[in-house]
């Protein structure tokens, strides 16, 4: 059986999931979007998604295609017809909708949403441990990167730099020197006395819900840690480096534009810090 998406208020089969091209996220990429790991069956922090959510519909003041109860159920909904009991990802997105061409708000458009689910093997430990390599790139992106629009534009060119030099992820960096965030992901370092840096959720970072849980296990288990913005040279120095994100997880980076970080392994750090993640990923719907 195919995967069912869902379409402004219709369950369909995926190849028939279709928007119409004047969607003005299409048009002006005017939209928002939020991607939930589903584990045991239910959303991994749903609430925290939500609330990003309702951030980002509000700073592009866009409606909320329904009430967020109403929109809980068709994601569940979503979650059962694709039959995902155990692992997945669920893709949600809301554009101001459909509407003639023109870039001021519509009078009368209804906000669309469209939401795709699939099916994953749980996460294996062993696996999530591999390292990854990393590049880094100028920040070419707007200023407002709190919102979590699909404008990726400058998202996509820097993932795929990063591809084609044989890394996985690409750490921008702004004009002061120092890293913003990755493409798709939260950026950190270990000093080699041993705090735990990430860059504060200003505008210039996507305030990652991953990253929010990795903070708090961090507190709850008396891991030293700051949020400040680190330099490439500072996370060249460190003593490790790992992203995180809702599909990578907590990711151990073991190189830096080639340069080794630490050990060139993954550091102990990294590795607690990815178990307890794990946890609280399998602790969903409990
Ligand atoms: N920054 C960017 C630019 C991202 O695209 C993502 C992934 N959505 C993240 C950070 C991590 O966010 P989260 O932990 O909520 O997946």
């Amino acid at each position: 059986m195919g995967c069912i998406s869902y379409v402004n208020g219709r369950y369909l089969p995926h190849r028939r999931a279709l928007v119409h091209v004047e969607d003005r996220g299409y048009q002006f990429a005017d939209g928002v979007y939020e991607v939930f790991a589903v584990a045991n069956g239910h959303p991994v922090d749903e609430a925290e998604h939500l609330q990003r959510l309702e951030r980002s519909l509000g700073a592009l003041q866009i409606a909320w295609p329904m009430a967020p109860a109403a929109l809980q159920l068709v994601m569940r909904e979503v979650i059962s017809r694709n039959r995902i009991d155990r692992f997945g990802i669920l893709y949600l997105q809301v554009t101001r909708g459909v509407a003639a061409r023109n870039h001021a708000f519509p009078r009368a458009a209804r906000s669309s949403l469209v939401i795709t689910a699939r099916r994953l093997p749980p996460p294996e430990p062993a696996a999530a441990r591999l390292g990854v390599r990393v590049i880094t790139l100028p920040d070419q992106r707007w200023k407002r990167c709190d919102i979590k629009s699909i404008g990726l534009a400058a998202n996509v060119l820097g993932k795929q730099a990063a591809l084609d030099a044989g890394a996985s992820e690409a750490w921008m960096v702004d004009d002061a020197g120092l890293i913003t965030e990755g493409t798709t992901s939260n950026a950190w370092i270990v000093t080699k006395g041993g705090e735990l840096i990430t860059r504060q959720p200003d505008a210039a970072i996507l305030s990652g819900i991953t990253r929010h849980a990795v903070l708090a296990l961090a507190r709850e288990h008396a891991v030293r840690f700051v949020e400040r913005p680190f330099s490439v040279g500072e996370a060249k120095a460190a003593a490790e480096a790992f992203l995180t994100s809702t599909t990578a997880l907590v990711k151990p980076v073991v190189a830096i534009d080639g340069t080794p970080v630490g050990s060139g392994g993954v550091g102990p750090f990294t590795e607690r810090l990815l178990d307890l993640y794990l946890q609280h990923l399998n602790q969903a719907g409990s």
